[in-house]
């Protein structure tokens, strides 16, 4: 991965997409989540793309030089991929509703779009089915991302498996035995960890994610967690030695009139050099929340102030909460814009914190003091 801790924005909820290129451009992403059933309809148009020289999918889209990440799993959409009996593929949600694709087809895709990071197609299992179905599924994933790992073998995109299983144990050790096959090969990186969105489960979240890494002990793979990308999550999942993180919480706070108020980024030396730099432990994030100003509810956020008087993005600078509130009050999209534009400069403040705690090797001190003020 490009950047140590990588944050993957998604493209969905409209809110990325609603952004003008100039302000895209002034907010510095370097990354682009693209969901998969977004892309099935425009399979000839990308086609035409590939036969002009100086097109390719990331201009068409405007994310060029991006680090695209591409996936069927689409957080924002309740059942985005559904079982099928049939063996090759499975249902995918689609502009025209639930369609059946095969894996062949999401290769092709795949080749089309040329992400970066692949996430193999993967069939979600379900709890209650029982154990037969749930190793029918796994089996399945397994056997999709063999078919990717060899079908873009001759490509430069880097292949993650998908581990599915909510939090149970066993599930995720079905999953994980299941890909373990896939660490001879070259262009096999990494997995993709779903199922660890339960807010408050934090014991739970570590039985499952040292389950899949004692599977994949003698391997050096990445992780990436999939999901919504809340902080807290972030810095859980930093201390388990994931490096790259699905984010869309940004656009989600936005779109549900929030402003993110990130906790204090600054430690001085010594508050640091006191604290044990071992990994987390789950009761350190018990209780713990992050703060936000919530404009259609909290009676604050009629102040004629900026919503952070410490925070240097545009929105800060040039409003006022007074201003965003009237902008919610009338439902104008402005005030989407001018809310994802303060919480993503907020991710990008965090990242860049993270990744200079990383190059200090002071990640778990600085985690810590920053649980501890929340
Ligand atoms: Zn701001």
């Amino acid at each position: 991965m490009k950047k140590s801790p990588l944050f993957i924005y998604s493209t969905r909820i409209g809110a990325y997409y609603h952004l003008t290129p100039f302000n895209q451009q002034t907010l510095n992403l370097e990354t682009a989540l693209i969901s998969a059933g977004d892309f099935f309809h425009m399979e000839n148009t990308l086609k035409k793309l590939e036969s002009q020289p100086n097109m390719s999918f990331r201009k068409y889209i405007n994310q060029e030089k991006k680090t695209l990440y591409m996936s069927s799993i689409d957080n924002y959409k309740m059942k985005c991929v559904e079982r099928s009996s049939n063996y090759d593929g499975v249902k995918i949600t689609q502009l025209g509703g639930n369609k059946f694709i095969k894996n062949q087809q999401y290769n092709n895709l795949a080749r089309l779009i040329n992400p970066d990071i692949l996430v193999s197609l993967t069939e979600q299992s379900e709890i209650q089915t029982g154990y037969n179905s749930i190793k029918r599924s796994a089996q399945k994933s397994a056997k999709f991302l063999k078919e990717s790992l060899n079908e873009l073998k001759d490509t430069q995109i880097c292949i993650f498996g998908a581990i599915q299983g909510g939090l149970d144990i066993d599930q995720k050790i079905i999953a994980a035995e299941t890909q373990r096959f896939a660490a001879d090969y070259q262009n096999f990186k990494g997995l993709t960890l779903y199922g660890f969105n339960q807010e408050d489960s934090w014991r739970e979240k570590d039985m499952a994610i040292s389950a899949i890494q004692t599977v994949f002990h003698e391997y050096n793979l990445q992780y990436v967690l999939a999901g919504h990308g809340e902080i807290l999550s972030i810095l859980w999942g930093i201390s388990w030695g994931i490096k790259g993180f699905e984010i869309e919480e940004p656009f989600r706070f936005a779109q549900n009139h929030k402003a993110l108020l990130l906790p204090k980024l600054e430690a001085k030396k010594t508050e640091l050099q006191c604290l044990s730099g071992d990994r987390i432990n789950f009761y350190e994030l018990e209780g713990k929340k992050i703060r936000f100003v919530n404009f259609a509810v909290t009676s604050d956020s009629k102040e004629n102030v900026p919503i952070d008087p410490e925070c240097s993005c545009v929105v800060c600078r040039k409003h006022t909460k007074l201003y965003i509130s009237h902008l919610v009050e009338c439902k104008e999209m402005n005030s989407q814009v001018l809310l994802t534009i303060h919480n993503i400069h907020q991710y990008v403040q965090l990242q860049q914190k993270l990744e200079e705690m990383h190059n200090q090797q002071q990640l778990n001190q600085w985690i810590r003091w920053v649980l501890q003020q929340l």
